[in-house]
């Protein structure tokens, strides 16, 4: 290689090295921006899922408390009837359990609607733990 062309690699190299830090600098923005501009519809998107399965639940199960008839939907939940409650990380996967359940027809079985206030009694009386509950509220 002679001395022409290391200094023309060199010069490249100094021109890839300059290009590609502005590059990341440009896109980091890029993307950034994407980020903050679509963050409300990114929320609302899952938000959105996460209401249309809670309602199609609801509408299955009945949209009141079996043991005292409260209808509020904002203070009902969902309960697993053998105590193990909802986990906050697989909320999801939680609700498609559910769902699958009223496909295969064992909903029934396993899954009770009741308000806030029975779910609480129910909870104390059984001495359930409170680490695995978790409940679906309207909001
Ligand atoms: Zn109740």
């Amino acid at each position: 290689m002679g001395e022409y062309s290391k200094e023309y690699y060199k010069k490249r190299r100094e021109f890839f090295l300059e290009y590609s830090k502005e590059y990341y600098e440009t896109h980091r923005e890029y993307y950034k921006e994407y980020y903050r501009s679509n963050k409300y519809i990114i929320c609302k998107r899952s938000r959105d899922k996460w209401r249309e399965k809670r309602n199609k639940i609801l509408e299955f199960a009945g949209k009141k408390c079996i043991k005292c008839g409260f209808n509020d939907e904002r203070a009902l939940s969902i309960d697993h009837i053998d105590g193990r409650g909802f986990t906050r990380i697989s909320w999801n996967k939680e609700l498609n359990k559910i769902l699958q359940s009223i496909e295969d027809k064992t909903f029934n079985l396993k899954f009770q609607i009741l308000c806030f206030n029975c779910n609480q009694i129910k909870k104390v009386e059984n001495n359930e733990n409170p680490k695995w509950w978790h409940t679906i509220n309207g909001q």
